[in-house]
């Protein structure tokens, strides 16, 4: 009931916008359903509206705008920040979604996992200047920790709004410039299962290098969308039954890896590391003993920084990773692992 009062009269007192309200700048990306720009007002009401992103997209920009106003209500500092969106009607059969959210800042994990300075040069970002212990592995560790943590958070409010992502990825995940945080982005292939909102899974919108084994994040024999208020008080049984979040672990984990091998953050890297852990079976323990005895200088750091402390970041991982997506760790059950009880970067920055 509420929710629903909240968000109508949330409607009537936000301002609204329409496309020629805006001046498109700079392309920052384009897929197969939109193309994203950076922009701003035409006129702005006040200098703090500055900076804007915008996308244009076609028929699941509906979803997507259904899916940020609710994170905008339930779990705001999960995603960025967003700001309006709408159905620009055109003279042609259809018109156009717009989504606008405000810019967050230039990097996404994916541009900083391509420099040669990551994990450091997150660390600058989260930090400012700051050099407390020596290069090496364990302050790397503990920037990656911190990097984990953050995401962790961020997924562990949308599981908790019953919000599905679908598409985790470095690309889709944004350093925040004026929180300092890692925030999630693109909610276009994200799933709303307590309303029954996409229901249906969307198999096509996947990203085949992160996606979990299972693909479909219900089983293949759940009805299709039942009616809302149906959907409403059926779904945390379907959600415990089916466990759909653990979809969005599994990615996660891919990340991990990704951030402690540097072989892996290279596309062909991540792909080669896929085909072997299918001929594991998907079982990680299996994947390093097969390649542990033949390992090159970067996957060796990869373990020896997993190995740290006991092996709690590999314990942590190998919850992670796992076929079954019953077997796999909750957003919220990892943020409660020793691996995050140890100093993460703010201490660091407090032992200055
Ligand atoms: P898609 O992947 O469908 O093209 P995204 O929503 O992922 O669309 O946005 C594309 C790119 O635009 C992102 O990878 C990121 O670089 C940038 N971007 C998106 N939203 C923001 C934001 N709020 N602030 C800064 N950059 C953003
Ligand atoms: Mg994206």
């Amino acid at each position: 009931f509420d929710m629903f009062v909240l968000a109508f009269v949330e409607r009537l007192f936000r301002p609204t916008f329409k496309k020629d309200d805006f001046v498109l700048g700079k392309k920052l990306g384009e897929g197969a359903f939109g193309v994203v720009y950076r922009g701003s007002l035409s006129q702005k009401p006040s200098s703090k509206e500055g900076d804007l992103v915008l996308k244009k997209a076609t028929e699941y920009g509906a979803v997507e705008i259904w899916m940020n106003e609710r994170v905008r209500r339930a779990c705001a500092s999960s995603c960025a920040d967003f700001i309006y969106g709408f159905l620009e009607s055109s003279s042609k059969k259809g018109g156009e979604y717009w989504l606008i959210w405000r810019f967050e800042g230039e990097s996404t994990l994916y541009d900083l996992m391509q420099s040669k300075e990551f994990p450091y040069n997150v660390e600058t970002m989260i930090l400012g200047e700051v050099q407390a212990l020596p290069k090496g592995l364990e302050r790397e560790d503990r920037i990656i920790q911190t990097i984990m943590r953050q995401i962790l958070f961020a997924l562990d409010g949308l599981h908790s709004t019953g919000i599905v992502h679908r598409d985790i990825k470095p690309q889709n995940i944004i350093f925040s410039e004026g929180s300092r945080q890692f925030k999630i982005i693109d909610l276009g292939a994200a799933a709303d299962l307590r309303v029954g909102i996409n229901y249906i899974p969307k198999e096509f919108l996947l990203d085949p290098r992160y996606t979990a084994p299972e693909q479909y994040i219900m089983s293949t024999q759940t009805p299709s969308a039942p009616s809302a208020p149906v959907a409403t008080a059926l779904s945390p049984v379907l959600w415990q039954m089916n466990l759909p979040d653990r979809f969005d672990i599994y990615s996660t984990g891919l990340i991990f890896m990704q951030m402690a091998f540097p072989s892996l953050r290279t596309d062909s890297g991540l792909i080669q590391f896929n085909r072997q852990l299918k001929r594991c079976d998907y079982d990680l323990v299996a994947w390093r003993k097969s390649v542990q005895p033949r390992a090159g200088p970067e996957l060796r750091k990869g373990f020896e920084l997993l190995d740290l402390d006991g092996g709690i970041g590999w314990e942590l991982l190998t919850s992670m990773v796992r076929y079954k997506a019953r077997q796999r760790t909750s957003a919220k059950a990892a943020l409660a692992h020793p691996y995050f009880d140890r100093e993460g970067l703010l201490a660091l920055s407090f032992m200055q």
